[in-house]
């Protein structure tokens, strides 16, 4: 198979992490007699740098036109590069979000994992953590709260602030198809969270996502209300598969499953659209502080390239095999300073690329 893939190495760290997620696509791709087509193209910061400006439309036709985008991460220290002396919009982070809209990026999928390797990590008590966790939250991207209407007026001399959360049936269909999708490539079962004990929107939500079930009998549903959500993933986050749910809701839901897997170099993500096409990234931003410096944990973004075989190209097999030799690695007790614990031997972020790499097929 050909897979056209465009990477964004992007600022800071960036470079290097997508460096040794390029290493570890080439050397699965040769085990399963793949030709990667990548292309590298400029965002963020290194784009302001050689054009004036965080993405251009040559960047866009280019993303377009491949089959998936795989990202490092842009973005400078906004305290001293100068990249944030320009106006917002032409800031890196615009890039960011411009490309987003551009390739209609409406769902987004960030899994959380705990490894038994890097349990010490994980906040929770430890009767919890052992139980181990496996979940992905589903969030919707492009609508909502954060996309509605909004507007500060002031009457009698009193300020007064609105912001309007809308989603139509469309918006809930598309996204709710892609979770139960995703949910029978892992361990059929889709949880919706909403407030539908209060906000309309949550209502339809509800109603919509009961419509999609239909479809998918060989998927469990349950619904459950956001504030109940935010406790079980730290009483209890083994029940959850695939958390499925709006905008905003999944903003703070998603940073909190994050959390409670302790490791923040180890968290991939991806944004699809409603074809195959995906952008997949890091969770994490560009580490100004340990740019440059052979010392960023590329696991994240290796986890992000296997995300993308699989949701992307449906090369479930080859994805296993990225993220066993993950497990591998870990297991034979190879770490980044970030994840770095007694009695394991610390890695550069090269050496943790070769590593990965030299497991696979082996
Ligand atoms: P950050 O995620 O870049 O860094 C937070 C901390 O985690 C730092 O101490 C950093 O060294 C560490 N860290 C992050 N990733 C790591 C890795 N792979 N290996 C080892 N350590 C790692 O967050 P920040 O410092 O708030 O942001 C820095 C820049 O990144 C900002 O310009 C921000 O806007 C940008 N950012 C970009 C994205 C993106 O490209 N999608 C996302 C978040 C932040």
């Amino acid at each position: 198979m050909e897979l056209h893939i465009v990477c964004i190495p992007g600022d800071g760290i960036g470079p290097e992490i997508v460096s040794e997620a390029k290493k570890v696509l080439q050397k699965v791709a040769g085990q399963y007699g793949h030709t990667l087509i990548l292309k590298d193209v400029l965002m963020g910061g290194a784009s302001i740098d050689a054009y004036g400006v965080p993405l251009t439309d040559e960047t866009i036709a280019q993303a377009k036109a491949a089959d998936a985008v795989l990202m490092g991460s842009i973005g400078g220290d906004p305290n001293t590069s100068p990249w944030y002396r320009l106006a917002p919009d032409k800031r890196p982070e615009a890039g960011l979000l411009k490309i987003r809209k551009s390739l209609n990026l409406f769902a987004n999928l960030r899994p959380a994992y705990l490894y038994p390797q890097l349990a010490a990590a994980c906040p929770l008590k430890e009767d919890i953590s052992k139980a181990g966790f496996d979940m992905l939250i589903m969030r919707e991207l492009t609508g909502g709260l954060y996309f509605g209407e909004r507007k500060t007026t002031v009457e009698n001399g009193v300020r007064r602030a609105v912001d309007t959360l809308t989603y139509d049936e469309n918006e809930i269909r598309r996204i709710a198809i892609k979770g139960f999708e995703i949910a029978r490539k892992r361990r059929h079962k889709v949880t919706s969270v909403d407030k539908a004990n209060v906000l309309d929107s949550s209502r339809l939500w509800r109603e919509v996502v009961n419509q999609v079930a239909k479809d998918y009998p060989d998927v469990t549903l349950e619904h459950m209300l956001v504030d109940n959500c935010a406790m079980q993933l730290v009483r209890n986050p083994a029940q959850f598969d695939v958390i499925l749910t709006e905008n905003m809701f999944g903003d703070i839901l998603s940073d909190e499953a994050s959390m409670v897997t302790g490791s923040i170099g180890m968290l991939a993500s991806a944004s699809l659209n409603d074809t195959r096409f995906g952008l997949y990234e890091p969770s994490h931003g560009s580490a100004p502080d340990i740019a440059g410096r052979n010392l960023a944990n590329p696991i994240a973004t290796i986890l992000s390239a296997a995300m993308m075989l699989r949701y992307s190209f449906d090369l479930d097999r080859e994805a296993d095999e990225i993220e066993q030799a993950v497990r591998q690695v870990l297991q034979e007790g190879y770490r980044t300073g970030d994840i770095m614990s007694e009695g394991c031997t610390q890695v550069s972020c090269s050496k943790m690329g070769d590593l990965i790499a030299d497991r696979i097929g082996a």
